[in-house]
């Protein structure tokens, strides 16, 4: 199917750049400038279920394509944790979430992690598109880098054999779960 227009329900501008940069000749509206007040309680089960839960509310609100992420951390150790808690993980934001991820991490010699994303897309006819991407590296014992945000710098990554602390923009998009998962949406969408 070919779309014309969506709302990205993200009020992230580093999100929504990267789904402008993906879906090429699709107008991009960010659901605050399309008139979408309020908060959405993302208390799903899941990336897929918390990416549905906000493409639905926006989608159902303004009456338009809808198209919604949620992403997180997954950290083998720790049992895939902090998961779709990654945002919350230290209830103190970004550096703290870190600060608790060395200490959990302390002295542990299997690091394995990858970072996990789902996108949803709703259409106001009821039907709705998901896509998912990984992409997988270890955790640091320090961070590396000051670039990105989140658990950046304490990701190293398989794909660059660098942090994406470390990473630019353009290197970190080219293999993010993000990135990923647009693609596979947007694979989709072309027999949707
Ligand atoms: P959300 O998808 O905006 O809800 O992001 C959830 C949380 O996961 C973020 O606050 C970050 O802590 C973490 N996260 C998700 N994607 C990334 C990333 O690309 N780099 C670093 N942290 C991320």
């Amino acid at each position: 199917m070919q779309l014309t227009k969506l709302i990205a329900a993200s009020g992230n501008e580093g999100k929504i750049k990267e789904i402008v940069k993906i879906f090429k000749g699709v107008e991009i509206i960010p659901m605050h400038q399309a008139g979408f007040e309020g908060e959405i309680e993302e208390n799903g089960q899941s990336f897929r279920e918390n990416a549905y839960i906000k493409a639905k509310a926006v989608c159902d609100k303004l009456g338009l394509p809808a198209l919604a992420d949620d992403s997180g951390l997954c950290v083998d150790f720790l049992g895939g944790a902090p998961g779709i808690y990654s945002a919350r993980f230290s209830g103190e934001g970004d550096a703290a979430n870190r600060k608790l991820l060395l200490e959990k991490m302390h002295g542990v010699t299997d690091r394995r992690a990858h970072f996990e994303c789902a996108v949803c897309l709703c259409l106001p006819d009821g039907r709705k598109l998901f896509g998912v991407g990984q992409t997988s590296g270890s955790i640091l014992t320090e961070e590396h880098g000051k670039r990105g945000f989140g658990y950046d710098p304490l990701f190293f990554s398989d794909d660059l054999q660098k942090s994406f602390g470390e990473a630019t923009a353009r290197e970190k998009n080219r293999v993010s779960h993000r990135a990923r998962a647009l693609k596979d949406l947007m694979e989709k969408l072309k027999t949707f």
